[in-house]
């Protein structure tokens, strides 16, 4: 993934530069229940994984983060539309801990099955992660609540 950080509490981070993160979902039964009787499982792990796995290999990964403050926005909007899609986009800085809240939302949403996130590991580099786990910390509603592969809000090209 690439990013930047403008709001100034991370002056080296300014400039657009990348790093090869890893995130560490567990998720557990959200309603529960107990193994399947019949096939002693809560769900298949393929199934269990999949749609968060699609999430990350189709949304995340090389996406570039910005805030939705940042004038890259506006900037993409009008040179390159086309990679509007690619553009994940949080209110305020895309920190790393706004964005293990929102990762933690999104995998909530897009869950099936009745299973649910309990904790999501986000670690940006090999000293500096977030831990979110317990609830949810994503602020208020937006594409990390939606059951899509979306990673913003921008509008439509009109
Ligand atoms: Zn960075």
């Amino acid at each position: 993934m690439g990013h930047r950080l403008v709001s100034g509490a991370a002056p080296a981070c300014r400039v657009p530069h990348g790093h090869d993160e890893v995130v560490t979902v567990d998720i557990a039964a959200g309603d529960g229940r107990g193994l399947d009787p019949e096939t002693n499982m809560l769900v298949e792990f393929e199934r269990a994984k999949g749609r968060w796995f699609e999430f990350v290999d189709g949304s995340l990964d090389h996406s570039f983060h910005v805030s939705d403050r940042d004038p890259l926005v506006g900037w993409f909007r009008e040179n390159e539309p086309e990679l509007l899609p690619s553009l994940l986009v949080t209110p305020g800085d895309p920190t790393t801990e706004v964005r293990a809240a929102c990762y933690f939302a999104k995998a909530n949403a897009l869950l099936e099955d009745g299973l649910a996130c309990v904790r999501v590991e986000l670690r940006e580099t090999p000293t500096n992660a977030v831990e979110i786990h317990g609830s949810n910390a994503a602020p208020g509603d937006g594409w990390w609540t939606r059951p899509d592969f979306t990673i913003n809000d921008l509008a439509p090209e009109i």
